[in-house]
């Protein structure tokens, strides 16, 4: 999937086909809506003929809507503005976790309707798929009935088969080869059900953003540090997969072969070093495992709490987080000496002690990258309020309607 610039889209519209055209027109009413048709037809470079005949097909198809905006009069009357017609139906956002499952809903062009809720995973697929039905129905009655469900995007830690929608892999649930789509089709018979590994929903939650600051980081990785490690990698602004589905699974890289045992059954992997519990085994200076809860104290402190006791003086807890540090800086240089991107996102709840952690994680970046300018590529914290796992999910279900992938 391809997002097309709103600015930069000179390409799609030489000799294009007519479903690209839907497609920029659809995406630049997104951008920038309201937008008026002559709006429309200045920023695509065509007269108002060819834009009046996409509108209309678009209108009679309920993708778009008319509506008129404020104070704004022309000659003394209102012009008629246009909008993506949100009103279609609602998006389901799963971000399933080791732990809880985080679920939202949006309407159909992601934006969020009530509260995002949570509830304990279940680890038995047919078990998960019923639980998650039972919110869906009950959200769905909650706002209002609403019947139609354009879909649901599920983030899954672990590596997917789209296409098929089969988990191939998420060693921290336990799951192999289970096709969560034919379950789904027992319990929301014709509902779309898409599914994205955590790393690649976080950078596609970036493609799809309309925050201005995004646009035109044609060549960026997203790492995502958490329960494990997730990284999406985007290169020439589409999403890598690769043949198997494994593409930019840099979490299980090591840093060392000697390392602390990893999740997927090898030793030394980059997640064994920087997800949370990694960071938490640190600080009570022994191999944590959820699946052996040791304490209760152990079991319900979170990397959160931790924080929180760095920052009121707690040195133990300041020295695990830096040592996290500077393993996350030595794995983002493997990274960056692998793909060159122009950016890097980092998201998880560790973001929320970068003040405390920025420099070693630098620092570790500088010492391992080949060349002197891979050092200082720049890094944008995306903070967890932003939420980008669930943001991803959605995008799932709602930006094929407006991403291009045949724009060369
Ligand atoms: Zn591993």
């Amino acid at each position: 999937m391809r997002r097309i610039d709103p600015k930069n889209f000179s390409k799609a519209t030489r000799g294009t086909s007519r479903e690209i055209n839907r497609q920029i027109v659809l995406t630049l009413i997104r951008t920038h809506q309201p937008l008026s048709r002559a709006d429309l037809a200045r920023l695509m470079e065509t007269n108002r003929a060819n834009i009046t005949l996409l509108i209309n097909e678009l209108l009679e198809e309920g993708l778009v809507r008319e509506g008129a905006q404020g104070n704004l009069r022309v000659r003394g009357r209102k012009p008629t503005f246009l909008y993506i017609n949100s009103a279609k139906g609602v998006a389901i956002a799963l971000d399933v976790r080791a732990t809880r499952t985080f679920m939202m809903v949006t309407d159909s062009i992601g934006k969020q309707i009530g509260d995002i809720i949570s509830f304990p995973t279940k680890y038995d697929p047919t078990e998960f798929v019923a639980s998650i039905s039972w919110q869906i129905r009950k959200a769905l009655h909650d706002n209002g009935g609403i019947a139609s469900c354009e879909g649901i995007g599920i983030v899954i830690p672990g590596m997917v088969d789209r296409k098929t929608g089969t988990v191939i892999n998420a060693p921290k649930l336990g799951w192999k080869y289970v096709n969560l789509i034919e379950i789904f089709e027992k319990e929301l018979p014709g509902t779309e059900v898409h599914l994205e590994n955590s790393g690649r929903a976080c950078a596609l939650s970036q493609i799809w953003s309309t925050r201005e600051d995004v646009h035109g980081q044609n060549d960026s990785v997203f790492v995502s540090v958490s329960d494990g490690v997730g990284v999406g990698v985007v290169i020439n602004g589409e999403l890598i997969r690769g043949k198997h589905n494994t593409a930019g699974e840099f979490g299980h890289v090591p840093l060392s072969i000697d390392g602390p045992q990893c999740s997927c059954g090898a030793n030394g992997c980059w997640e064994a070093y920087v997800s949370n519990l990694a960071t938490l085994s640190r600080y009570f200076g022994r191999n944590l495992s959820r699946k052996q809860p040791e304490s209760i104290e152990v079991v319900e402190f979170t990397i959160e709490d931790l924080i929180s006791r760095a920052r009121s003086g707690d040195s133990k807890a300041l020295i695990a987080l830096q040592s996290t540090a500077r393993y996350l800086g030595l794995g983002l240089a493997s990274v960056i000496n692998a793909i060159d991107p122009s950016f890097i996102y980092i998201g998880g709840e560790i973001t929320e002690a970068w003040d405390l952690i920025e420099s070693q994680v630098r620092e570790a970046i500088k010492e391992r990258t080949l060349i002197k300018e891979l050092g200082n590529t720049p890094i944008r914290i995306v903070p967890a309020v932003e939420h980008p796992r669930l943001q991803g999910a959605v995008a799932l279900v709602t930006a094929p309607a407006f991403a291009a992938p045949k724009v060369a």
